[in-house]
């Protein structure tokens, strides 16, 4: 025995210890956390095995970005930070994608990550995962700290947890060095120096000033407009969202994953003459939504040329004025600044003008005719408005299930399509459009939900996270994941004209993605119409059971880009 082991063991008879393994646990659990989505490996393989033994549910990922992309909408869907936690370098660089994507979209995370040595680290000596992690995220996420001594550990969580949920919420990077897990000190300092955060994300009332500003823009206003993005979604005040709406009158739109925060039915709901409002709106309140690439900056073709005002409420003052001016910028929380301007609103609110409410009625009801007939087309192969009419009437009819949606068309026609009943029940690319997020999304909100989860995917999108599949199997999660399988990335039918390889954008033909679910013990399901495609989600969703359903769709079904191909540069150069 060494003399330091022994000296512990003598100090034992004395009194109890504890170690940073413990603490770190300990300081999770004292903060409410109950879940940890993460993958095993050097230097946290114990602290995912000793939290799963203190009762906190660690789900184990097959990939680092997709356990990030996990706890990311674990923090949209229960405003508490999404614990992520990984290994030191590569598995940290994989969560880190995840935690940058977090921040983007404004969820509280935290990636917890060990690292090496500091001391060989930081000389250069190359150490085992050589990487100063701490100085690679911190440019990425919101905040970013490093705990190198036990005693430290409940003030490193506490910081964390705050910086992640409070003011605008975002992505916070812990780095955890493995020699910090086994330092030991005495079980009731230790205890001591936890700190449960009181008040994590406290309310931020907007100033009287500013919401009478907000109020008298709003009330002379022609062709109001509200705009509900998903900080109005993420801040749970959907009561008062609704009832600002309703009293107001004013016809509502909302962004992607702020669809269900009131019903995609509702006689307000401006989605399906998104165009119109746009352009014709005098006075745009924007409720937890950026003026950034997903509404054209607030200027342009899009906005039309009628002279606009905007109110916005947001948390974070500095996104006022971010691409156009703001008449009345409300800084808040969401749920203060609505609940200001309802009680601004008063009991004889005027109604907007019958004429604006009418002509957005009017052009909603005309979109809506217009599309009806292509989503009732059953043929084989599918386009993608068959199969996405079978999959709008499977959540008019299990309006609580969680829709997951990645791809490109995929994407942007069930967005249109699939119409929202309840709140949080869209979860899609968000703010970067980005690919990946399918199944760590899904995972997570089956888990902290229990609700069940239809998870609709480009078949390029659902590569992305495919492997996960496995994980889905091993936790018998409720998920159902539909591909939308055209053969390709936009479509199946690129050629290559130099001969040799395919085409950059194609796959495999006729792939069976279904196959890979049996291969875990999963369903799969090959389908070929709507009708076929309808009933085998019924059937998923009703079971519970893990499902994956290859939809064949018709390769040449697709357009470049999806929605989006204007931000595809081409190239104009003709060689010969
Ligand atoms: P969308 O993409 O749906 O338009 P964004 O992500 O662009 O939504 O905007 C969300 C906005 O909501 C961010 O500017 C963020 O600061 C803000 N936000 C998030 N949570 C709250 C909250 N609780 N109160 C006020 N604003 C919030
Ligand atoms: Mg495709």
């Amino acid at each position: 025995m060494s003399a330091v082991a022994q000296s512990i063991e003598t100090r034992t008879e004395e009194q109890e210890l504890t170690d940073g393994f413990h603490l770190v646990i300990d300081a999770l659990k004292l903060n409410g956390v109950t879940t940890i989505y993460g993958v095993p490996g050097i230097p946290i393989t114990d602290l995912g095995r000793m939290a799963q033994a203190a009762g906190i549910r660690v789900i184990s990922f097959r990939h680092e970005q997709n356990a990030g992309n996990a706890a990311a909408i674990a923090g949209f869907l229960t405003r508490k930070p999404g614990i992520c936690l990984t290994v030191s370098a590569p598995g940290f660089l994989n969560g880190l994608t995840a935690l940058a994507n977090a921040t983007t979209n404004c969820f509280p995370m935290i990636l917890i990550s060990g690292s090496s040595e500091r001391e060989i680290v930081d000389l250069q000596q190359g150490d085992y995962e050589e990487m100063d992690q701490l100085a690679v995220a911190r440019p990425l996420c919101k905040a970013a700290f490093r705990v190198l001594h036990a005693a430290d550990i409940g003030i490193g969580v506490a910081r964390a947890i705050r910086a992640a949920v409070s003011g605008r919420p975002g992505g916070v990077y812990l780095d955890l060095p493995a020699k910090l897990f086994g330092q030991v000190m005495n079980a009731d300092a230790g205890a001591k120096s936890l700190v449960k955060v009181i008040d994590p994300a406290p309310a931020q009332i907007p100033a009287p000033a500013a919401v009478r500003r907000a109020l008298d823009l709003l009330k002379g206003a022609r062709r109001p407009l509200i705009i509900l993005g998903k900080g109005a979604a993420y801040a749970q005040a959907d009561e008062a969202i609704r009832t600002l709406v309703e009293k107001s009158g004013v016809p509502f739109l909302p962004m992607s994953m702020a669809k269900g925060l009131l019903p995609d039915t509702h006689p307000q709901c401006a989605g399906a003459a998104r165009s119109t409002v746009l352009k014709d709106a005098d006075v745009v309140m924007l409720i937890g939504a950026r003026l950034n690439w997903l509404l054209s900056h607030g200027k342009g073709k899009t906005w039309g040329d009628a002279p606009k005002k905007f109110i916005q409420i947001d948390i974070e003052p500095r996104e006022m004025d971010s691409n156009v001016e703001i008449a009345a910028p409300l800084v808040g929380d969401i749920g203060s600044c609505v609940a200001a301007l309802v009680d601004g609103l008063g009991s004889n609110w005027p109604a907007p003008p019958a004429e604006w409410t009418a002509a957005v009625g009017a052009k909603r009801e005309e979109n809506v005719a217009k599309m009806a007939p292509r989503l009732m087309k059953n043929t084989a192969p599918m386009d993608f408005h068959g199969a996405l009419g079978a999959l709008r009437t499977v959540i008019r009819e299990r309006p609580d299930a969680i829709l997951v949606n990645e791809g490109a068309n995929t994407l942007d026609l069930a967005r249109g399509v699939i119409d929202m009943y309840q709140p949080r029940k869209r979860l899609d690319v968000g703010t970067w459009g980005v690919m990946g997020i399918g199944m760590g999304y899904a995972v997570a909100a089956a888990i902290e939900t229990g609700k069940p989860v239809l998870a609709v995917e480009g078949d390029s999108a659902f590569g992305f996270s495919g492997m996960e599949v496995e994980t889905i199997c091993r936790y018998n999660l409720p998920v159902c994941i539909v591909i939308f399988n055209n053969n390709g990335i936009y479509r199946g039918t690129d050629v290559n004209p130099a001969g040799g390889d395919v085409a950059t954008t194609v796959f495999v033909k006729n792939a069976r993605y279904d196959r890979m679910m049996e291969a875990f013990g999963g369903v799969g399901v090959n389908v070929t119409t709507p009708d076929e495609l309808k009933r085998a989600v019924d059937a998923a969703l009703s079971s519970g059971k893990p499902t994956l359903i290859n939809a064949v769709i018709d390769p040449a079904a697709g357009t470049e880009s999806g929605r989006i191909g204007n931000l595809n540069p081409q190239s104009v150069v003709k060689k010969k």
